[in-house]
């Protein structure tokens, strides 16, 4: 009441029955609560009151008449909220996995019913059968012990915190922090002039590998020589003219899988095109932007919501989003000239249309590439735009898939109105020749797969894949099953030269026949050997070959992938004899939800099974084991030089236990009470070195702090629960079907 009940303090002059002194606030009534009622019954008498109490009680739901007068000052302290302990008896129990489908209501999974929850039940069983605890006895396991020096530990903490800060790329790359020192890097580059081009290009053309195949071949060459044209354009000659304003481009790359789309943009565009020749910085002069951070880090990019400065939207979780001003990516975007877009075919529709909206927004108006000769804004701000990807892929799970022709553009055509919709996205890559003002101009279509060259069945089998039409004998020759052609048939011939091998498949003969003729041709027995790259079952002995052991795994959805993710670590840690020390997530539901829902503190336990997705993508129980390779959930440091971003790989490379921590070792076990102070990751192949930390590439993670829902399926989730944990998973890689 003391919060909105006009009140005040001086006795004599000033109190009214409306406003009464402090001690009279509760004027008679008996408690609290019956003060309150009768204020609320048509007593306040001021509408800004009345907006603040409408307001406060609208958000906080407060019901006059069922809450004790504590409760009113202050809802957070209304209902304990209790730590919940995992024992070793209970460690069984929450490491299974909760597995969606049919037992869950308004889940996207649900579609599938029956059939998810039975799969994954079966892939579940399977995953523990492949990857089963094997190898040590618990006696015989190390349990690490590390000893910190308190004041490194604050020291590398304290040095990873201003290396977060140092993110600022377009300061940090050309090492200088105010715009004059900028304006002076930049004056010391050499210009490159059209005649630098034309002979880098000139020499490609012909420039052949060690083996003696073209370094790029016809397809390729043609997708540089576009490029090229264009920087040529904008380039003076040797001569010093300066170039006539021209058009941007907006070009795509598409090919399937081997195509070489990679070797093309990274290997020949950017780094010897831009970066040699041309001397361009990455992120000044031009950006490589790709939707998943892992896909931009191999191109030494940056993820399109960052670049672009769009915030990621992502039901039910609340992460600490983090995006860049306007300012910030106007002022990155400045000199950009090139916009390359990897593997496009992921972008959703409405993302590149968001894409397309920000750069004409954040593009200088004085720059004269902004509008065109005709005076309309350009799309993408008048940065050329280059695009590479595949589009006979999945569908991207959202925002419309580009490679859907737009119907409502095509009857449109005319009247077309640039807005951030699925159909303006769809239109700038579907626009076409005619509409070149604001459409992308045309595609080169990389058609030779130079991947699995020494194989041409398996090229013809991924071809049957991408096209969706695999045929019964490819099948058959996967699964180690009956075909109706020769081991080694291969587009229409026995390689094996065995001519009865090559009457038999032509005939399509019956499988006694051809199983006889095997008998006699070693050829087609060792290649049908070769071409069954399916398992038959868990002991298959494959699953044992080192290149398997630290392998990704690929699953089609999460249940599994959290339950093989758990059970991989575990053997990992059996398979070198070491302790599992599992840290468990601290959940703490908000006051809100416990207002709501009390008996909720007793289900805390079983949220522990729920795989991360679920939880703010943060695990449950996390196994650290020393030399375990994990995965960051987040991005945990952007600084130039590191670029520690979600997806990134690193191994365990050690822990600091807090000091408070009452937990003990159990056999080969230790479950800690609390999150550990810090957990050391080492990233290989790094020269940064953080102050505190023995080598070069350790960095060390601290727990983070995320939301989630307990009905993220409502349209308006309401029971938020707060996690704890640190922000890695095992590694693995993850596939959505
Ligand atoms: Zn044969």
């Amino acid at each position: 009441m003391t919060y909105f009940h006009p009140w005040t303090l001086r006795e004599q002059h000033w109190s009214d029955e409306h406003v009464p002194t402090l001690q009279n606030l509760r004027q008679g009534c008996e408690t609290w609560e019956a003060a309150l009622t009768q204020w609320l019954n048509g007593n306040i008498i001021c509408e800004e009151s009345k907006l603040y109490v409408g307001n406060f009680i609208s958000i906080h739901r407060l019901r006059p008449g069922e809450q004790d007068e504590d409760g009113m000052a202050n809802p957070d302290d209304m209902v304990e909220d209790e730590e919940v302990y995992v024992s070793i008896d209970m460690l069984e129990e929450v490491l299974e996995t909760r597995i969606g489908g049919k037992t869950r209501q308004s889940d996207d999974l649900d579609i599938m019913g029956d059939g998810h929850h039975m799969n994954s039940s079966e892939a579940v069983g399977l995953g523990r059968d492949i990857w089963s605890k094997t190898g040590a006895a618990s006696a015989s396991t190390t349990q690490p012990t590390y000893s910190f020096d308190e004041e490194k530990v604050q020291l590398s903490l304290q040095s990873a915190k201003s290396s977060r800060s140092k993110e600022n790329k377009f300061a940090a790359r050309t090492g200088a922090q105010t715009r004059t020192e900028r304006e002076a890097a930049l004056s010391q580059r050499k210009q490159a002039t059209k005649e630098d081009v034309q002979e880098w290009l000139d020499a490609l053309r012909s420039r052949t590998r060690s083996d003696g195949r073209l370094f790029v071949n016809t397809k390729q060459f043609e997708a540089v020589a576009k490029v090229s044209q264009k920087v040529m354009e904008e380039l003076p000659n040797r001569k010093g003219c300066a170039p006539a304003a021209s058009e941007p481009l907006r070009w795509v790359v598409h090919g399937g899988p081997g195509t070489g789309k990679t070797h093309v943009v990274r290997d020949v565009i950017k780094k010897e095109l831009f970066d040699q020749i041309l001397q361009w910085q990455q992120g000044l002069d031009y950006q490589v932007i790709a939707l998943q951070a892992v896909m931009a880090d191999l191109l030494q990019g940056d993820t399109i919501h960052h670049a672009c400065g769009i915030p990621v939207r992502k039901k039910g979780v609340d992460g600490d989003v983090v995006i860049q001003s306007h300012k910030a990516v106007a002022e990155q975007s400045l000199y950009w000239r090139w916009l390359l877009i990897d593997e496009f075919g992921m972008v959703g529709a409405s993302l590149l249309a968001e894409v397309d909206m920000k750069l004409r927004d954040v593009v200088v108006d004085i720059n004269p590439r902004k509008k065109s000769r005709s005076g309309h804004a350009q799309p993408f701000g008048g940065l050329n735009v280059l695009l590479s990807g595949d589009l006979w892929q999945l569908a991207p799970p959202s925002g419309g898939y580009l490679a859907n022709i737009p119907a409502e553009f095509i009857a449109n055509a005319r009247k077309y109105n640039p807005n951030v919709t699925i159909s303006h996205g769809q239109s700038l890559l579907w626009g076409g020749p005619e509409n070149k003002e604001w459409a992308f101009h045309g595609i080169t279509e990389l058609e030779e797969s130079e991947r699995c060259r020494e194989d041409p069945w398996l090229q013809e089998v991924q071809l049957e894949l991408r096209e969706g039409r695999l045929s019964e004998d490819s099948h058959g020759f996967l699964h180690g099953q009956v075909t109706r052609v020769c081991g080694s048939w291969t587009n229409g011939r026995a390689t094996c030269g065995n001519g009865v091998c090559q009457q038999l498949s032509e005939d399509k003969a019956t499988w006694t026949k051809i199983e006889a003729a095997e008998r006699n041709c070693n050829i087609c027995t060792d290649s049908r050997k070769k071409r069954q790259r399916v398992a038959n079952d868990a002991d298959d002995s494959r699953f044992r070959e080192a290149k398997f052991v630290d392998a990704p795994a690929i699953f089609p959805n999460n249940d599994i992938k959290y339950d093989v993710n758990k059970q991989r670590a575990r053997q990992y840690a059996a398979t070198h004899r070491l302790g599992v020390t599992w840290v468990q997530a601290k959940d703490r539901p908000l006051p809100k939800t416990l207002q709501e829902r009390p008996d909720l503190v007793l289900q805390k336990t079983a949220w522990l099974s729920r795989h991360d997705r679920e939880c703010g993508d943060l695990y449950g129980m996390f196994p650290l084991i020393e030399g375990l390779p994990v995965a960051l959930t987040d991005h945990l440091d952007r600084s130039p030089d590191k670029q520690l971003l979600r997806g990134k790989i690193g191994k365990i490379h050690s822990w600091k236990v807090a000091a408070t921590d009452g937990s003990v070792w159990e056999d080969d076990v230790r479950i800690l009470h609390e999150l550990p102070e810090v957990v050391y990751v080492k990233f290989e192949h790094c020269s940064w070195h953080i102050e505190g930390t023995p080598e070069p590439g350790i960095y060390p993670v601290t727990k983070v702090r995320r939301h989630w829902y307990l009905d993220k399926g409502r349209q308006y989730p309401q029971l938020a629960i707060q996690r704890e944990q640190l922000p890695l998973v095992p590694w693995a890689l993850f596939f959505k079907g």
